[in-house]
């Protein structure tokens, strides 16, 4: 049988949490994703792209039972966040101004979806069709039908998950406004001479940040922001350069590293018109590509799923049809504005740290200094970013 409540496009973190938090409510769930995940051995080396996941993310993934599951694999959790641009505005959040015992976890993406795909697997509910791509997609009245490489699918409701250059965006032709960067981000994965730290920290320059995440073990991936051709540049020096390079440009605190693994990736704002078009919902880089500066991503992706959620089961609680468009709606009143707003903050960041007249520079560290000081804002803007607190 090829009729589902939903159809989730893209079984990456977003798409893979969103079919089981549906499948969850009862839902019949279908989810198609291009490639399966790698199986995991503790031997494999540390995957480039890891997520800096947040309280309330976190509490997503221990809901859908997987927490355990990747605690068993590997996580480093952090405590302390210090930010800065001159040494004398450097500012650290730390997890006890907020009665928490940790900021968050760096996690690799891979084994986050991995941990969702296990899942998967298990869940009576769930049919997984991989790989498979979707090809054609036609709305009409009573359902959508779903063309894939393979097979023909229909569903009550499609969510597009399939990532920033979503086909379920391009299909259902819903537009989008955004633009490039002119700066790339490197990421670098590195050994440290420092035994496992609990602090994140970001250096600000006009060029961009320097950041460092911490891995389990004397491990860590550094994030490298620049111009394009400076990134294009430093990604085809050899390790050992690249670790001169490191120690001339990267804060001392870092200490000497040992390159392990590298790799490019260019910047781009995206943002979805709409995430709601009649049986088709967008969510994660789907809806939203934003500047990894904050490391808010997949977190936002994520309260996507959460809003999502809660907007269904609240319609199946009070008696009404779930997959109406008017409850459908209600996602992207829930999400779009509050997406935006973490967009444009981000871009203004990157604007305010990109100028270079003095004045702006004093302005930016007596800024960071005044938050310093003042421990109610600073502690409330800590909660949000960890997801603990919407205000
Ligand atoms: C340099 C960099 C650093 C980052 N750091 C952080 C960070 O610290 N914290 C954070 O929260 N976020 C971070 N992000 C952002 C984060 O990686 C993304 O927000 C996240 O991966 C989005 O997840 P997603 O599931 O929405 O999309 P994706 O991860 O892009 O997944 C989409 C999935 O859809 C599948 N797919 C696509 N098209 C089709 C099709 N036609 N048919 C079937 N399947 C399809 C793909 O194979 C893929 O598995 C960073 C991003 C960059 C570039």
């Amino acid at each position: 049988m090829n009729q589902f409540d939903c159809v989730v496009v893209g079984g990456g973190m977003v798409g893979a949490a969103s079919a089981l938090s549906l499948a969850e409510l009862g839902l019949t769930v279908a989810i198609i994703e291009k490639s399966n995940p790698a199986v995991f051995s503790p031997e494999q080396t540390f995957d480039l792209r890891v997520s800096a996941i947040s309280l309330a993310s976190e509490q997503l993934l221990k809901q859908l039972d997987v927490w355990p599951q990747l605690q068993s694999w590997r996580m480093c959790p952090y405590k302390r966040l210090g930010v800065w641009e001159q040494e004398r505005s450097y500012t650290e959040f730390n997890a006890q101004d907020i009665n928490q015992t940790h900021l968050g976890h760096i996690v690799e993406n891979r084994l986050i979806q991995l941990s969702l795909w296990q899942k998967m697997h298990q869940h009576n509910n769930i049919t997984i069709f991989c790989p498979d791509t979707l090809i054609k997609l036609e709305q009409n009245s009573a359902d959508v039908e779903l063309t894939l490489s393979s097979k023909v699918l229909r569903a009550k409701v499609v969510i597009g998950a399939d990532g920033a250059n979503s086909n379920v965006r391009k299909l259902v032709h819903i537009g989008t406004t955004g633009w490039d960067y002119a700066q790339s981000a490197m990421l670098i994965n590195v050994q440290t001479e420092e035994s496992q730290q609990d602090i994140t920290w970001q250096q600000f320059f006009k060029t961009g940040p320097l950041a460092m995440l911490p891995l389990p073990g004397n491990y860590a991936s550094l994030v490298w922001y620049h111009e394009k051709d400076e990134i294009k540049r430093l990604s085809t020096l050899s390790h050992a350069d690249l670790e001169l390079e490191i120690s001339t440009h990267f804060p001392k605190r870092l200490g000497k590293v040992t390159v392990i693994d590298k790799g490019a990736f260019p910047l781009t704002r995206r943002h979805a018109n709409q995430y709601h078009k009649g049986r088709v919902l967008l969510l994660g880089d789907a809806a939203h590509t934003i500047n990894p500066m904050a490391g808010q991503g997949v977190n936002l992706g994520f309260k996507d799923v959460k809003a999502l959620t809660h907007v269904i089961a609240t319609a199946i609680g009070n008696g009404e049809s779930w997959q109406q468009a008017d409850v459908l709606a209600r996602y992207q009143q829930k999400r779009r504005t509050d997406n935006l707003l973490m967009m444009t903050t981000m871009d203004a960041l990157y604007l305010s740290f990109g100028h270079v007249s003095p004045l702006a520079k004093l302005a930016r560290n007596a800024g960071l200094m005044m938050v310093n000081k003042l421990p109610n804002l600073k502690n409330k803007a800590l909660a949000y970013a960890c997801g603990i607190n919407s205000d």
